[in-house]
């Protein structure tokens, strides 16, 4: 069913990856999810062999500084493949190799990438983002965190919320607020790279969710933390800029991870209404209900997928896509829970009992909405490129 779907995979290199991931996935991934799902447990050796076994960690840094140089093309066909099968576990990857390695990889000096970026490529250090905060999430640039220079060091003070990666990570991106001059607001905000293994760097408790489960979330607390100058990521005050450019990749990979979710969903459901399941003597894809119900779905699934991939190519270090983005991360992640909805609708009771993933995949599609900026954020964000371009 799925290969229906394969619309975009612009090179060889993609095509291998797509078909190399995919069959990865039904093998290792889709037998452990479950468990990892009710136990609520990150599945640490599995995470570590997506970097040892398959060489997926650091896939958009190029390939003299260690990664795989591919592209943003490349994240989306490998996370959106392995979340038909747990998206908890690639929560985790796009966190390491999207919120920590891309981000880091764009911005970082010649000295730190040597220093950092065989240690996260190689996955024996697992890493992750912090920008949220306790009161400051869609209202990113009321963060709190402060880090103040004194001599050779910043001292860090603050507390992250919701860090993916938080409780098994060794290394974050840490955003925090270094000057307060009202004149030059803009430049208020650094990044820093932080080590969790730190004097002052503590780790809040595990978050308990209601999807996701096998990605562990928590705070992280920061308490006169000194931060070596060497780990200030870019210049002072040049924060805004890398953050707002790595969202966007955060949001078409979040977008994948949707796609992923819906693909799977529809599978299961067209499998079970055409092959499976008979009701007054018909398969119940002969119901005009459920026929509405996969047809939907297909063609939601599908348009969704072609606004990702055509974004998606067009996301570089040096062209902005943020209308792109916001669209592909809104249509999607609505198409996710529609079409999960309607794949527990069609299983009937058994979609409802965890003998199918299709409970999961819709209490795992829900986080999708909210992280990475809310569905809200990007009506918000729509709206405000539509009024630059009508306006
Ligand atoms: C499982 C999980 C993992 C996460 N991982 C990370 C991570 O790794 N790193 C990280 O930094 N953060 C992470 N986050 C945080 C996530 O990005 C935030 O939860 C998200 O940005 C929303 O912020 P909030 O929770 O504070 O909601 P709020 O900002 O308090 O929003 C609450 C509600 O109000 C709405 N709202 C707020 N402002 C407006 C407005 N102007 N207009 C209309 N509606 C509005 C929102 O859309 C939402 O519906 C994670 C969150 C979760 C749940």
């Amino acid at each position: 069913m799925t290969q229906r779907f394969d619309l975009y995979n612009p090179t060889e290199a993609h095509a291998t990856i797509r078909e190399m991931v995919r069959s990865w996935g039904e093998e290792h991934v889709e037998p452990q999810a479950r468990e990892h799902d009710e136990t609520e447990k990150f599945n640490e050796g599995l995470f570590r062999r997506l970097g040892s076994e398959l060489g997926l960690f650091g896939v958009t840094v190029a390939e003299e500084h260690g990664g795989v140089g591919l592209d943003a093309v490349a994240s989306v066909i490998i996370i959106e493949e392995l979340s038909r099968f747990d998206p908890g576990l690639m929560l985790s990857y796009l966190a390491h190799d999207i919120l920590f390695v891309n981000n880091f990889y764009h911005t970082a000096n010649p000295e730190q990438r040597e220093h950092y970026l065989p240690r996260v490529i190689s996955g024996e250090w697992i890493a992750g983002m912090a920008m949220s905060e306790p009161g400051a999430g869609t209202d990113v640039l009321g963060m709190t965190t402060r880090a103040v220079r004194q001599g050779d060091s910043y001292v860090l003070n603050g507390t992250k919320a919701w860090i993916t990666n938080a409780p098994c990570g060794d290394v974050f991106l840490v955003y925090a607020r270094t000057s307060d001059d009202p004149d030059n607001c803009r430049q208020a905000w650094s990044s820093f790279v932080v080590e969790r293994g730190w004097p002052g760097v503590s780790v809040g408790r595990k978050e308990e969710k209601m999807g996701m489960k096998s990605s562990p979330t928590s705070q992280l607390i920061f308490e006169d933390v000194e931060v070596p100058v060497e780990n200030l990521v870019g210049t002072e005050g040049s924060a805004l800029i890398h953050m707002m450019r790595n969202l966007e990749i955060e949001r078409v990979t979040l977008a994948a991870q949707s796609a992923g979710i819906a693909l799977r969903c529809l599978d299961d459901m067209a499998r079970y209404a055409i092959t499976e399941r008979k009701a007054f003597g018909k398969h119940l894809s002969e119901f005009g209900q459920i026929q509405r119900f996969l047809a939907e779905s297909y063609a939601e699934t599908a348009s969704g997928r072609a606004l990702l991939y055509d974004v998606s190519r067009r996301i570089s270090s040096d062209s902005r896509q943020s209308l792109g983005a916001a669209a592909a991360k809104l249509a999607l992640t609505g198409t996710a829970e529609r079409v999960a909805r309607r794949a527990i609708q069609t299983l009937g009771g058994y979609g409802y009992t965890r003998e199918f993933p299709v409970e999961r995949m819709l209490r795992d599609a829900i986080l999708l909405s909210i992280g990475g900026g809310t569905n809200e954020a990007m009506h918000k964000n729509i709206v405000s490129d539509l009024r630059r371009i009508y306006g």
